[in-house]
């Protein structure tokens, strides 16, 4: 039986996926990317904003009226529960039910309907796991859920509360991983600073980041995504022993003004901020560092908004992911604060962060000119070029071919923009 899996949303999705089709393929089915070739098409979604919902209910408007039989697993799923089926979907799979994949996908092929919402997080055997989307690159989720419950954020109640994995049984997916010819690693948590802080035996990210790093094959690891308050000043220190752990946190501040941050229920101020990225560079002086930030959050004063600014400024973000801000249906936000910063108002201000942003970018990127960076292709870009990341998370564009992916190189610089980087393979490992 052919079935075909859809994935929206972030990372974490992704490597789910990327489970699910294991399951699916050891336990006999096919995996199709075509969902017209597909038995069963299973939609993995994400409902972070309405907008991504709405997307997913349109997909299966679409699916229904092709006849096929759907399975919806992810944070709609979790969010939305037995409602689905009203909506004409064969099984619904729990954010935490992947480990049922293959009796839901069953169930689903024979017409009868299942809804499974249980925690078999600790019954998947990740050493049955050794594939993945790309050739050389791996995801794994190390920690599950989120404890944070920032105001506008609908992740804690999708996903459920933090849960690692024990180290032992990362390492050995890791070990895995390399005999079958994966070099490059990035350990993902919605709040990948809390990992291991749960199972209350010494385990850190920053202790699963040095055993990672002692494994011969491994090449790079990365790990996302940050959280200022949880974020320990080992991990800078063992990027200084390792020169296997990138160089880059993405380290999320959401905004510059304490009122904001109070009203975010993000546990941190901006001076805490700033000291933070302050100690984080003195450990590792080139250290990247990247942001996520929210603009025309209910009560965002012109004088709130500065605030943002200056913190731009002042920090230098090598990376700043700029969102405006909808109330997310579910969230404490939603229900208490009034969205009241008129939506120009929202656009004017994004554009402004837009272009201050754009042009730190282009400062921080001239410094690349001509320098010789270590680059892991990636992958072939529509433009016809090839790229890559360097130990720094930069973007590196430049001719090369399809034998070249998953390969180690050296590239030097000869152009930069406020995007990506531009330069010419010198050497080959
Ligand atoms: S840290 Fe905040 S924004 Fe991130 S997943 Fe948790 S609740 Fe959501």
């Amino acid at each position: 039986m052919k079935v075909c899996i859809h994935t929206y949303g972030c990372q974490m999705n992704e490597n789910d996926t990327e489970v699910a089709k294991q399951f699916l393929t050891n336990a006999g089915f096919e995996l199709v990317d075509d969902e017209d070739e597909a038995d069963l098409v299973i939609l993995n979604t994400c409902a972070v904003r309405k907008k991504s919902e709405d997307k997913v209910y349109s997909h299966i408007g679409k699916l229904k009226k092709k006849q096929k039989r759907i399975g919806v697993m992810g944070c709609v799923a979790e969010k939305e529960k037995e409602k689905l089926f009203e909506r004409g979907v064969s099984f619904i799979l729990g954010a935490r039910a992947l480990g049922r994949i293959v009796e839901a996908v069953t169930h689903g092929l024979n017409g009868s309907r299942v809804a499974i919402f249980d925690d078999t997080l600790d019954e998947i055997d990740y050493s049955k796991v050794y594939t993945r989307n790309s050739k050389h690159h791996a995801w794994i989720t190390v920690i599950y859920g989120c404890n944070r419950f920032c105001s506008y954020c609908i992740v804690p109640y999708t996903r459920g509360r933090e849960k690692s994995r024990p180290l032992s049984d990362v390492l050995n997916e890791l070990k895995v991983l390399v005999e079958n010819g994966y070099i490059e690693f990035t350990f993902l948590g919605q709040n990948v600073d809390a990992y291991g802080k749960d199972l209350n035996d010494g385990t850190s990210l920053a202790k699963l980041l040095r055993e990672a790093s002692k494994l011969n094959g491994v090449r790079r690891l990365w790990f996302l995504t940050s959280y200022p308050s949880d974020f320990s000043l080992e991990i800078p220190q063992v990027m200084v022993e390792s020169e296997k752990v990138a160089k880059s946190i993405h380290l999320p501040v959401q905004h510059g003004s304490d009122k904001i941050l109070k009203a975010m229920n993000r546990r941190y101020t901006r001076k805490d901020f700033i000291e933070l990225v302050t100690e984080i560079r003195k450990i590792v002086p080139d250290a990247s560092i990247s942001s996520d930030m929210i603009v025309g959050f209910p009560g965002e004063t012109d004088q709130d908004f500065e605030a943002s600014v200056e913190l731009v400024k002042e920090v230098k973000f090598e990376r700043l992911n700029l969102a405006i801000y909808s109330p997310r249906e579910g969230t404490v936000a939603w229900k208490y604060l009034k969205d009241d910063v008129p939506h120009h108002v929202k656009t004017k201000r994004m554009s402004y962060i837009l272009n201050l942003q754009k042009a730190i970018n282009r400062e921080l990127n001239e410094t690349y000119m001509g320098r010789e960076v270590e680059v892991i292709v990636e992958a072939r870009a529509k433009n016809g070029l090839y790229y890559g990341r360097d130990i720094r998370n930069k973007i590196i564009s430049f001719e090369a071919s399809d034998e070249l992916i998953g390969k180690v190189v050296i590239v030097r610089i000869e152009k930069v923009t406020a995007g990506p980087l531009y330069g010419r393979i010198l050497k080959i490992f």
